[in-house]
């Protein structure tokens, strides 16, 4: 075989230091910048003086769930914080049920507004006030709520702009964005509303993503990337969350093809919902951040003409580091990959023609599925020891790195193996050819299905092609395509790391096969270059066999580190369930997401128990058996049917205890429910599309501040319904004290914590 000209690469380190210095770029998209001081100027957003209304806003861990009287607390100081600066706020008070979630409470938004001087359209800027069930909240979501009255301290000192700016501090977001459904429907500011600002949380750390915006963002997009100054966005992540079962306040505002901008911090994840979602566990570089990306484009839209913010098209889009937003319009990206591609192929075949041998191919036809084939099956090999063995959170580890760098191992073992079986069998270019066109073809898919994930091929083939166009002007290069073929590697190693620590926040080491997919983009692209290195060389399996021992060693550290930590703990919940017509009631260990502690589990007896929790799929926990405590439960009085055209209306009273704070009613799915209204007000639609699919229909109060409902079930069965009603009420201190005493210092109450839970199951006799 003739001896290729290209990529004498004298310097195959320097690829590494590629890798390293695009490595550290992208950690900065995943990391929050550093907090302002209090001291800072007074028209930029200091994280230090908004943790101070923060730290007022919130009770040392008091969890203020919508409608309780420490929600009142919370909401008296938001009043008196909006005050001072100068506001009058308007208090939207209503018992109101959001019927796409089938959820009723008690809601008071809170709402400011700074009248603009055209005042004909709003900006709203907003986040929720109430917490979860467990913890004051202070990420989910009193830093959304700290970063709105600071933006309106500062904003108020502004001359008019243009648009109203409205600042809503929502109610009842955590029980099925109640405050927000009431403001949307009854609110006669809503009216003006064209573009929304919400902030959110799924964690305490990391940075502030802009992760879901409305339809036809083109032209909202192009604002953000001239506006902010430290953009983390990728839209590929607004395609995704499309398909989660996940919402915010911001549904229910997108849903009304309002156009907006969804931020949300997502690492640390173990203490959302947890009950140290507190002040002291809140990453104050990522209030930093919520802040930053409200306040610039709050001023940005707020001189905006809003008649136009919907633009027909939607962008592409992915941060560069973190400094710069890349995006491009959805249409061109079919025809951008289609050119792209092309040229990238020609410049390879110009280069490399006389090199080329089509019978070479079938060596690269096989060497291309070995490479990716080895690298996900090392992934799904490490999966075991990396997340099946040791005790792990479903999502996030607090000690991620020695995993991380042993699935980097497997991506380079597999590599090198290539390179061992397939040096001398397939030319550089030949490789070249076929990665680059692989990678071309993925694009062309990629992009006919979802062009505004354009940009996982198209940076690539773009920076060969700049690439090839300066190599075309080098008139001493030492050889052809040399630039191409760097810049697509650095382009590819760009997408592959950016996808890795995007997927890390989703998937933890259990599924090592997806979290290591990604780093398959930039082997395909440094594969020929490597061939070319190695051609004439003698390789031999020893370093391959070093490699090996350093994953087995980075295996085994690995399995030594804690999946919980304090800071990181597992959700773990001791709460006491009863059915009705029992003797038998159980002291129960929650875990809602995660594993429980075994061993915590078998030396306080707990043994596994199929609990009626009133779905129709039961649920097995880990329980002890105790005497039932026999807790007041509800009476229906009064039922009565009618048969009417739409289906057979069922009308009954509803009696629960006195100081209720939560009562569910599940309805099973064969009654065919259509329709439930609770005291005249339409509580829940079936009809209405949800991203959330659930087997059984339901309906929730919460904190109701009475306990007698007149309820209207409308059902398109004409059987008895069976329904379930679960009630909580206060877990007595006595029953769980015996076994709170040893409690792991690494699991905390998580979502609905401690509470005593009753079902009774009633039936409603036909018509
Ligand atoms: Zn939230």
């Amino acid at each position: 075989m003739r001896a290729s000209p290209m990529l004498r690469l004298r310097h195959p380190v320097a690829l590494l230091l590629i890798c390293a210095l695009v490595l550290l770029g992208v950690l900065r998209s995943f990391s929050a910048p550093e907090p302002l001081g209090a001291d800072a100027p007074d028209v930029e957003f200091s994280a230090l003086r908004s943790e101070a209304i923060l730290r007022d806003l919130l009770q040392a861990g008091v969890p203020h769930v919508a409608g309780s009287p420490s929600n009142l607390v919370v909401g008296n100081r938001i009043i008196s914080h909006l005050e001072s600066s100068g506001y009058e706020v308007d208090i939207q008070s209503r018992f109101h049920c959001n019927p796409l979630f089938g959820a009723c409470s008690p809601v008071d938004n809170l709402i400011a507004i700074k009248p603009g001087s055209v005042g004909k359209n709003a900006v709203l800027l907003t986040a929720h006030y109430d917490s979860g069930w467990t913890g004051p909240g202070a990420a989910d979501d009193a830093a959304g709520t700290a970063a709105v009255l600071e933006i309106a301290r500062m904003a108020a000192a502004f001359p008019a702009f243009v648009n109203d700016i409205i600042f809503l501090l929502s109610d009842s977001e955590e029980n099925g964005l109640i405050g927000a459904d009431a403001f949307a429907q009854y609110h006669p500011l809503f009216a003006k509303v064209k573009v929304v600002i919400n902030l959110e949380a799924r964690g305490t750390t990391g940075s502030s993503a802009l992760f879901e915006t409305g339809e036809g963002n083109r032209g909202i997009i192009r604002m953000f990337a001239k506006n902010v100054d430290r953009p983390v966005a990728n839209s590929l992540v607004n395609e995704i969350y499309k398909r989660m079962p996940n919402d915010t306040d911001y549904t229910v505002y997108k849903r009304k093809g309002v156009m907006g901008l969804n931020f949300a911090f997502s690492q640390g994840v173990a203490v959302y919902h947890s009950a140290i979602d507190d002040p002291d566990h809140l990453d104050i570089g990522s209030l930093q951040h919520h802040g930053d990306n409200a306040w610039s484009m709050m001023k940005a839209l707020a001189d905006r003409d809003l008649e136009h913010i919907i633009s027909r098209e939607d962008a592409g889009y992915i941060d560069v580091f973190a400094s710069r937003l890349l995006h491009y319009p959805s249409s061109i990206a079919l025809g951008l990959s289609l050119v792209l591609g092309v040229w990238v192929l020609i410049a390879i075949g110009i280069a490399f023609g006389k090199d080329l041998r089509i019978w070479q191919l079938r060596w690269g036809l096989l060497a291309v599925p070995f490479l990716l084939g080895s690298i996900v099956l090392g992934g799904y090999l490490l999966s075991f020891p990396l997340g099946h063995w040791p005790d792990l959170h479903p999502i996030e580890h607090p000690y991620p790195w020695v995993g991380r760098l042993a699935l980097f191992g497997v991506a380079v073992l597999s590599l090198y193996a290539t390179l061992k079986l397939f040096v001398g069998r397939v030319s550089p270019s030949a490789m070249m050819m076929l990665c680059w066109g692989l990678i071309f073809m993925a694009g062309m898919v990629l992009v006919s299905k979802l062009p505004t994930a354009g940009h996982l091929t198209l940076i690539p083939l773009a920076m060969f092609a700049c690439g090839s166009v300066i190599d075309i002007f080098r008139k001493k290069s030492p050889a052809p395509l040399l630039m191409a073929t760097v810049l697509g590697f650095t382009g590819t190693v760009f997408i592959s790391f950016y996808h890795y620590f995007m997927l890390d926040v989703v998937l933890n080491f259990d599924r090592s096969h997806f979290k290591i997919i990604p780093l398959v983009f930039m082997t395909l692209t440094v594969l020929p270059l490597l061939l070319a290195f190695v051609r004439g060389r003698e390789l031999s399996w020893q370093p391959a066999r070093w490699l090996l021992v350093a994953i087995l060693l980075a295996c085994l550290v690995h399995l030594s580190l804690p999946g919980f930590s304090p800071h990181r703990p597992r959700g773990m919940t001791l709460m006491y369930s009863e059915v009705e017509g029992s003797e038998t009631g159980y002291v129960v260990l929650e875990s809602l997401t995660t594993s429980f502690d075994e061993s915590y589990a078998n030396g306080h007896g707990f043994k596994p128990v199929v609990l009626d929790n009133g779905w129709s799929q039961a649920s097995e926990r880990p329980a002890r058996a105790v005497p039932a405590l026999n807790l007041p439960g509800v009476e229906v009085k009064a039922h009565s049917v009618r048969h009417k055209e739409t289906g057979w209306s069922h009308r009954f009273v509803l009696h629960a205890h006195e100081g209720l704070e939560f009562l569910l009613l599940v309805i099973a799915k064969e009654s065919l429910l259509d329709k439930a209204w609770v005291d005249g007000q339409l509580a829940l639609d079936t009809s209405l599309e949800s991203k959330h699919q659930r087997q059984d229909d339901s309906l929730r109060l919460v904190n109701p501040d009475k306990s007698s409902f007149e309820i209207r079930l409308l059902a398109r069965s004409p059987d008895a319904i069976s329904l379930a009603v679960v009630t909580w009420h206060e877990l007595p201190k006595v029953l769980v004290a015996p076994f709170m005493r040893n409690w792991p210092e690494n699991a905390q109450a998580v979502e609905y914590g401690p509470r005593a839970r009753k079902v009774q199951h009633i039936t409603l006799d036909a018509g």
